[in-house]
């Protein structure tokens, strides 16, 4: 049997024709055309003003954090239940991580535990520089609560939408409700470039500055002047144009990954202890990853149990990312609970279901039915 993939990158067709044509101008490197069509086609896409594309989701949050004026001694907010990628620039600039709870109905950062944590620094004197909201999974933090708390503080927003191109949130794109957002197209996530990123705004100056500080901050004059730290960040013309390529098809994209997701819901929703990952009112969910929990009170296999058996039969399927304050790199950090503890809970009864868009219906027919067996085998009997 082949490999199914949790999510592997996906030509749409048009790829090699952007690229085609770096290679019959010699645009080769460094920017170019594709760089800023690339650009055009995300901040249409997500109806926002301005756009830089980097290398990375990664470099795009260094970035953002740097433009916010984000240095060392500095303390930085940020949710908990993330890939590591969203707290470890925070860490390259010397700053001071301080993490935030989920709740379990969005999954997303808590705004009781945010408040909290606000309530708290500010009484220390120490109110963050940023509060980095990470949109989990296709779907948007609740920003209707969690924005106003920050505003209240004036402390300005970086939105990690690394994970939720094309989500939309209350009638607005995922990805506009940062002072600065950024997205990820790395090989995993829905569309790729192979590895790169971009960030995003209303400002289009705070964009402008991104750009050159991307591109090592040389000044406006004839021979190298530097006047700030600049750093190599932008994104190759081949690369981008990969993305344009991508970006032609993302609607597709997205319909397929909601249809993995319905596909799932048919099979798996009705038994007992299996719930999946909730799409709040007014909210659109890409569904990038189908992500469910499984009650262990009544479930007696574990999500890793069930990655292994997966992995026996060549499917991917993994954890849920393991909360920044579980990990040992940040163990000396302050954290922020929701009460319970949201992000340990569905750290520990979480699983990614594989949510590739090359699967086919009979695919996911046959993972669904190894983690029913799975499931079933072992329900406790009343
Ligand atoms: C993928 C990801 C990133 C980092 O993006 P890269 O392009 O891999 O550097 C950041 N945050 C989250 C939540 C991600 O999933």
């Amino acid at each position: 049997m082949d490999k199914i993939y949790l999510s592997s990158p996906h030509m749409g067709g048009d790829e090699l024709t952007y690229v085609n044509e770096a290679f019959d101008t010699n645009w080769i490197a460094p920017l170019g055309k594709n760089v800023t069509l690339f650009e055009k086609k995300v901040t249409d896409f997500v109806n926002t003003t301005a756009g830089c594309a980097v290398s990375s989701g990664t470099a795009g949050l260094h970035l953002s954090l740097d433009l916010l004026g984000v240095k060392r001694g500095d303390v930085v907010f940020c949710s908990s239940l993330t890939f590591a990628a969203s707290a470890f620039p925070i860490t390259y600039l010397g700053a001071e991580p301080v993490f935030i709870d989920s709740d379990t109905e969005t999954w997303n950062m808590s705004p009781a535990a945010l408040r909290r944590a606000f309530k708290e620094y500010h009484r220390l004197g120490k109110l963050p520089k940023a509060v980095v909201i990470v949109n989990l999974y296709g779907q948007s933090a609740d920003m209707d609560k969690l924005l106003p708390i920050c505003e209240k503080y004036n402390v300005p927003v970086v939105e990690d939408a690394a994970e939720s191109l094309g989500a939309v949130y209350k009638g607005k794109m995922s990805g506009t409700f940062g002072r600065l957002s950024f997205f990820s197209f790395n090989g995993n996530k829905i569309i790729t470039t192979s590895g790169g990123g971009m960030i995003v705004s209303s400002d289009a100056g705070l964009i402008e500055h991104g750009l050159k500080k991307a591109t090592q901050a040389r000044e406006d004059t004839g021979y190298y002047e530097h006047k700030e730290i600049g750093y190599n960040y932008r994104l190759s013309n081949i690369s981008a144009g990969i993305g344009c390529g991508q970006m032609n098809i993302i609607n597709e994209r997205i319909e397929k990954k909601r249809d993995i997701f319905k596909r799932y819901i048919r099979h798996l929703s009705h038994i007992p202890g299996i719930s999946f990952m909730p799409e709040t009112a007014d909210t659109f969910h890409t569904r990038w990853l189908t992500t469910l929990r499984l009650d262990p009170s009544v479930v007696k296999v574990t999500p890793a149990e069930i990655i292994n058996i997966l992995q026996s039969e060549n499917i991917e399927a993994r954890h849920v990312w393991k909360p920044m304050h579980m990990q040992p790199v940040y163990s000396g950090c302050d954290y922020f609970e929701h009460g319970p503890d949201c992000s340990k809970i569905l750290f520990e009864e979480g699983l990614c279901l594989p949510s590739d868009t090359h699967m086919t219906h009979g695919d996911i027919d046959r993972v669904s039915l190894i983690i029913k067996e799975a499931v079933l085998g072992t329900v406790l009997s009343e």
